[in-house]
Order: C-alpha cells, then structure tokens, then sequence
C-alpha cells in the first residue's frame, strides 16, 4: 500500500460557521483567522494506491462552481487536483475508486467534470462509493443542507450506474474500514486505513479542522451538533485507545496528529505530515 496526499485547493469560510460556540477570543490562539473574518480551509484529499487498485478519498471543489461561488469560497488553486495526480504520475482515467465521506460540494465536486457540454464522470473508470443514507439525504435533503448539495457533483455518476453503496461490502475492502456517523450529516463516512500497525482516519467534517478536538466547537454547518459532541466523544476516546492517526481534511496548518488527553481535553501529540510515520 502507498498512501498519498493530493492537494484540491483551499477555500475560505466565515470563522464563526467553523468555531460555533467557541467563544471568539479563543479563535485566532487555535488557528489563524484572516482580516476579512475568515479561515483558509484545506481540500486535502487522500489517494491510496493498494495492488491494482488507485483509490481516491474526496476530491475537493471541483471546476464547475460558479464564477459567484468560487468568489464568495475565495477558492484558491482550483486546478490542484490535476496537478496533484501529474505529480503522482497518475492519471483521472488510472483512478478505480473514488470514495466520498459525504455529499457536500467542498468534498465531491471533483466527482464529475463539464466535457462538450455535459457533464460527466471526471474518473471515468472509477467506482464511486457513499453511504446510502448519505445519499437519500443528498436526494431528499433538508432545508439546511440544499446549499451543500450540488446536483450536477453527483446524479452524472449515478445515472451511469458507477454510484456504489458502502453496505454492499460491510467489511470494507483494500484494508479500509469505514464508520458511520449522523451529527454533521446523515451518513457520513470515515474512512479507516489500515497501514501495517497503523491505523489512519480521514476524520473529514467530524473533525474538520485540529480546534474541533475541543467537544464543545462544532461547525455551525452540522445538521445536529448535539449529535456530533456525542459522536466525536466516543470517537476520540476510542482514537487516543488504539492511537490513531488522524488525517485533517480542512486543517491548512495540521495535516495528521496523534491525541493524547490531558486534564478531559484532547490534544494534538506528534502534529505533521504522515510520511513522518509511514514509509510508503
Ligand atoms: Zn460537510
């Protein structure tokens, strides 16, 4: 197995939707917030490369949001994604599993591309994977969630029947595990990796970003942030147990961690890159 980062570009949010109810003088001690009141979010997707399979875990923006969008997202190198399988010396054609956490557009619109028009499955030979309840949501959503629900990121894929449900392989495949979890929305997946010893979670929007180790700070963009304090209580109590990796999807400064708790609070032990614990 050779696991590696790819990069999908940064986008930027109001800092008080990503805290929820920290209180503001413990921001910026936490993680940078910008003059206009924002915070730079990472797109850091995760591609897994095990026998002959190429295994994608998110994929960013995407290329089709508006002009209007990418504007109030401040996006920023919305090409990443292709560079950063140039890099890899892959190909969008070489991927055979992209596997989204969720259906919320800063995490699938790199699922489909506009070609000629239409628009269409951007790895053409890749199964896509979700969890079922994550997509009835996406079909049926609430009212909160319409605006992070993007047509065109998904039904592309699942018209042409490459649309793929988590259930139907309850065990996982290629040492990937996944978990479930309701709080931020419906279904979300968290994808566990073994590595040899290692045990590496792409924690995604149940822990988007290293202040969200605090309980207490839930993004005010959760369906249910009752739901999710619970959730991540277990979930963290369980990390520091069998020690964990944590891979941060959103963190622009914190890629990876290890946790220790220390007085009730979870902490960030051993912060960096994951190379720092794998050879791959
Ligand atoms: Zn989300």
């Amino acid at each position: 197995m050779k696991i590696s980062t790819v990069n999908c570009g940064t986008i930027s949010v109001d800092a008080g939707m990503m805290f929820g109810n920290l209180p503001e003088n413990e921001w910026q001690n936490r993680y940078p917030v910008q003059a206009n009141g924002t915070v730079k979010l990472a797109l850091r997707s995760m591609l897994i490369e095990y026998d002959d399979r190429v295994i994608l875990i998110n994929n960013g923006c995407g290329l089709k949001l508006s002009e209007e969008m990418k504007a109030s997202l401040y996006l920023e190198n919305e090409f990443a994604l292709e560079q950063s399988l140039r890099d890899l010396k892959l190909a969008f054609s070489t991927v055979t599993d992209v596997i989204l956490t969720h259906l919320h557009f800063d995490h699938c619109g790199g699922s489909t591309v506009i070609n000629k028009g239409r628009v269409e499955p951007a790895f053409p030979h890749a199964r896509y994977w979700v969890s079922r309840s994550q997509f009835e949501s996406f079909l049926h959503p609430e009212d909160n969630e319409l605006e992070s629900f993007i047509m065109d990121d998904i039904l592309p894929v699942y018209e042409q029947s490459k649309l793929c449900f988590i259930e139907d392989e309850p065990n996982g495949f290629c040492d990937i595990s996944f978990r479930r979890f309701n709080g931020h929305s419906t279904g979300m997946l968290v994808p566990i990796v073994r590595y040899g010893k290692e045990n590496i979670a792409f924690v995604s929007d149940l822990i988007p970003f290293a202040p969200s180790l605090i309980l207490d700070c839930v993004s005010r963009y959760d369906n249910n942030p009752v739901l999710t304090i619970q959730e991540k209580t277990l979930f963290l109590a369980e990390a520091v147990q069998q020690n964990y990796i944590l891979w941060f999807e959103h963190d622009t400064e914190v890629a990876c961690c290890r946790l220790k708790l220390e007085h009730g609070l979870y902490l960030k032990h051993n912060s960096g890159s994951l190379m720092q614990w794998i050879e791959t």
